[in-house]
């Protein structure tokens, strides 16, 4: 006879996670890369409608800055840069893995992708998502580029291929930090 697992829904600990009313335990590469730093979405500033299309897409001030100023960059190399994600707070990553879950998606499979709640760097207001957000931009010219270049406006890929942490790879997924001009 199989007895189901039961978890309660309230309190999860450090490392867990709680979905659709089941906590779930964070599996690598997330475990032990919860991110602490939360942006105060009172203070984001939105990423112009013209790099975002219709979306609203809201992101640190120093960060929307250097994206402007680096989209203006591909272009004069005939490159179009278009954002589609930029801050996500915990309750919006959480509704997002809860969606998928409900779809029927594995834990572990819908987490290889999104970021457990708490887990994402879009909490911190200083990553974007380039379109398209998805495998496909390994091989845009947008992606060439910004190889070469994000570096000059403090923009990092935060999970390259064959990244030390195990991450899968994300080509469409950068990370601003302060730096250096
Ligand atoms: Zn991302």
């Amino acid at each position: 006879m199989v007895v189901p697992a039961t978890a309660q829904p309230e309190d999860p600990a450090p490392e867990q996670v709680e979905l659709n009313g089941i906590v779930y335990d964070v599996p690598p590469p997330w475990r032990g890369n919860r991110i602490e730093e939360a942006a105060d979405p009172a203070e984001l500033a939105r990423v112009p409608s013209e790099l975002t299309g219709e979306l609203g897409i809201y992101v640190t001030p120093e960060t929307r800055d250097a994206v402007v100023a680096m989209a203006a960059a591909a272009r004069a190399h005939g490159i179009r840069l278009e954002v589609d994600s930029g801050f996500r707070s915990y309750g919006f990553q959480k509704r997002v893995l809860e969606g998928l879950l409900a779809k029927g998606r594995p834990f572990l499979n819908a987490v290889r992708w999104t970021a457990p709640p708490g887990y994402s760097e879009h909490i911190t207001g200083r990553a974007v998502d380039f379109v398209p957000s998805d495998a496909d931009f390994k091989d845009a010219p947008a992606y060439q580029w910004l190889r070469k270049h994000a570096a000059d406006f403090c923009f990092t890929e935060s999970y390259p291929l064959g990244n030390a942490g195990g991450f899968d790879w994300e080509p469409w997924h950068w990370r601003y930090d302060d730096c250096d001009e």
